[in-house]
């Protein structure tokens, strides 16, 4: 057969450089490293899939186990109502917004979606972006420039903490939950900066603990920053009816300026959100290069989070079942002696077990007994303080938390 000559001539290769074979990178060589201890452990917890609902329960390799991976807070994601909607959007809008928000990428639903948060949470107005981490980089990222000072968590997300860096604000973290060493730092700060902002989590995603939020409140009022919380984790879990840390604290939805959250939790589907008053919104809707240039979620998304919130207000029953067995574990685990860190009130529950190795070793052997949970190590959380996280699930039984607990012991 004749060779095909190429299209265009084809210059000779010139050798790589060393700069660019990857293979030699250090930050390369640094997750081969990672990786190698992972598999000493036996098979790598990280390669484990679900080939079910990501929920109580789970199904991998054909086995079913007790599930404590999903933030499937409330049975959401699996459930009928929340999949036929989804399913009837798929077949009248297709399975993609098909352009983005801001040039014609929304359908009712999405609208419906907007005004069905900002009603849930008592804001005036609410936006949805595709991602929960997009939407904190998008929106921190977006609201505030180098004039400006962000006031955060030292045990805030990723998410938060990259939103920070793209602003180019002066960046200061302070001690976890400590509002009087906020309180320093805004006063010691005072007049060298155009805007203030101060960012908290509703339950931290490692340590599952709540921030005091009225002490907050009085800080950021006292020095006149805005107050952003990020309710990933919070939302559909904390206060009666899973209105989150607000209305836990009955704080007034005014004394919180940027109310953001995610699809992807207890809502059982995808994407972030801000609620907020109508003109933080409305300069968002306008302004984020998120909404203007990223295509948002999809109609069966948008379908899924509108019936999910649906069945949360007719449904509270869910958010008390899931404090109680959220209870339930942490006074189990107390009472046999693990170290279950500063956990309170929410449905994340870390088991700290200090080295990697062991907490590697005790996520495989829980498996092999018929438990799933995730191993969580550096850089997530410090070296030495590496943990098995258990999500609490409504759908899990006393029973499954008991078990689960006496096979970690
Ligand atoms: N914020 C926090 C506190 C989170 O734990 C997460 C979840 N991974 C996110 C934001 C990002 O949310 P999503 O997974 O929906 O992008």
């Amino acid at each position: 057969a004749q060779a095909v000559p190429p299209l265009v001539p084809q210059p000779a290769r010139p050798a790589v450089k060393q700069e660019y074979a990857f293979e030699e990178w250090a930050e390369y060589a640094e997750l081969q490293g990672r990786l190698r201890q992972a598999r000493s452990g036996g098979s790598n917890p990280y390669g484990r899939s679900h080939e079910g609902f990501n929920s109580a329960e789970a199904t991998i390799g054909g086995r079913k186990v007790v599930n404590f991976a999903a933030f499937n807070y409330l049975a959401l994601s699996g459930h009928p109502q929340v999949r036929q909607a989804a399913k009837e959007a798929i077949d009248q809008y297709g399975t993609s917004a098909s352009a983005t928000p801001l040039l014609f990428g929304e359908t009712p639903l999405h609208h419906e979606l907007d005004a069905e948060i900002a009603s849930f949470l008592g804001t005036g107005a609410a936006i949805v972006f595709a991602g929960g981490h997009a939407t904190n980089v998008a929106t921190v990222g977006h609201l505030f420039g180098p004039e400006d000072l962000i006031v955060h968590d030292e045990w805030s997300h990723d998410s938060t903490v990259r939103g920070c860096v793209l602003s180019g604000a002066r960046r200061r973290p302070f001690p976890h939950n400590d509002w009087e060493a906020l309180d320093r730092i805004l006063t010691a700060l005072r007049g060298r900066h155009r805007r203030a902002l101060v960012v908290i989590e509703g339950a931290y995603s490692q340590d599952g603990d709540i921030p005091d939020l009225p002490r907050f409140i009085e800080v950021k009022q006292r020095h006149g920053a805005m107050l952003m919380i990020d309710e990933a984790h919070s939302v559909g879990v904390l206060g009666e009816t899973g209105r989150g840390i607000g209305e836990h604290f009955a704080v007034d939805r005014a004394d919180v300026d940027l109310w953001m959250g995610t699809l992807s939790k207890a809502i059982g589907s995808l994407g972030g959100y801000i609620a907020a008053r109508e003109p933080i919104v409305e300069y968002l809707r306008f302004t984020a290069p998120l909404h203007i240039f990223s295509t948002g979620i999809s109609p069966a998304n948008a379908a899924a989070a509108l019936e999910a919130i649906r069945v949360v207000r007719k449904e509270p029953q869910r958010v008390a079942r899931l404090r109680e067995l959220s209870d339930f574990f942490r006074d189990g685990a107390r009472e046999r002696g693990l170290d279950i860190g500063v956990s309170r009130a929410s449905a994340v529950i870390p088991v700290i077990t200090g080295d990697w190795e062991k907490t590697m070793a005790l996520s495989n052997s829980l498996l092999e007994q018929g438990v799933n949970v995730m191993p969580i190590g550096y850089p997530a959380v410090e070296r030495d303080k590496c943990r098995l996280r258990f999500f609490v699930n409504v759908d899990h039984t006393e029973v499954d938390l008991e078990t689960s607990l006496d096979l970690l012991v």
